[in-house]
């Protein structure tokens, strides 16, 4: 129906999450009406995404330099973590605004049907940084539902030995429900009644 080129410009972006052939089509429409330099602007910023954001050293989280901004913050307080799941937690929780220590990204969570055991998850590395930074609370806020819940679990009875303060984030986030979709005052108060292991 459309020129070889624009169907394959509508391909590629049927491919982008939450994009249907409707709303491709409608991308590829307007590129085509505006001016070069925004279609310009828009593929050389996506090109730099991708070459730029990388983890952070300290933390995993997403960052385009080697320490992410939250660990170059020096207001933060640097004897508490928070220990996510996903980018996405993250940055519900720092929305929230109420918290101010630091983090450490999981990237995943324990799921025996997904092939993933603690030592995918680099555990061992928060554990070493909780040593060497003489960390003294954990809050860990993964999801609570059973791949979260067995993270937790896991996490908990690593770092036990350690004798710091373990606490686990709490009221208001349905069971099953995650971090990433519970709204700021939920995950507030979740963040505030967090209770100890
Ligand atoms: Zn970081």
């Amino acid at each position: 129906m459309y020129p070889k080129l624009v169907e394959e410009m509508i391909e590629q972006f049927v491919k982008l999450p939450g994009i249907g052939r409707r709303s491709a089509e409608r991308i590829v429409f307007w590129l085509l009406s505006n001016p070069k330099e925004q279609t310009t602007e828009f593929s050389t910023i996506m090109l730099r995404l991708k070459e730029n954001v990388r983890f952070c050293r300290q933390c995993k989280n997403l960052s385009d330099t080697d320490l992410c901004r939250v660990c170059t913050d020096q207001h933060r307080d640097r004897a508490t973590i928070c220990v996510v799941e996903d980018h996405k937690h993250l940055i519900a929780i720092e929305r929230t605004g109420t918290y101010k220590g630091v983090y450490f990204v999981l990237l995943g969570a324990i799921s025996p049907a997904d092939g993933r055991g603690p030592d995918d998850l680099k555990i061992y590395e928060l554990r070493e940084r909780i040593i060497a930074e003489k960390i003294k609370e954990v809050v860990i806020a993964t999801d609570p539902d059973t791949e979260g819940e067995m993270t937790a679990l896991h996490i908990t009875n690593e770092l036990r030995p350690l004798g710091i303060k373990i606490s686990r984030i709490g009221l208001g986030i349905p069971m099953g429900s995650s971090v990433e979709y519970a709204d700021l005052s939920t995950l507030t108060v979740s963040m505030a009644t967090r209770r100890e292991l």
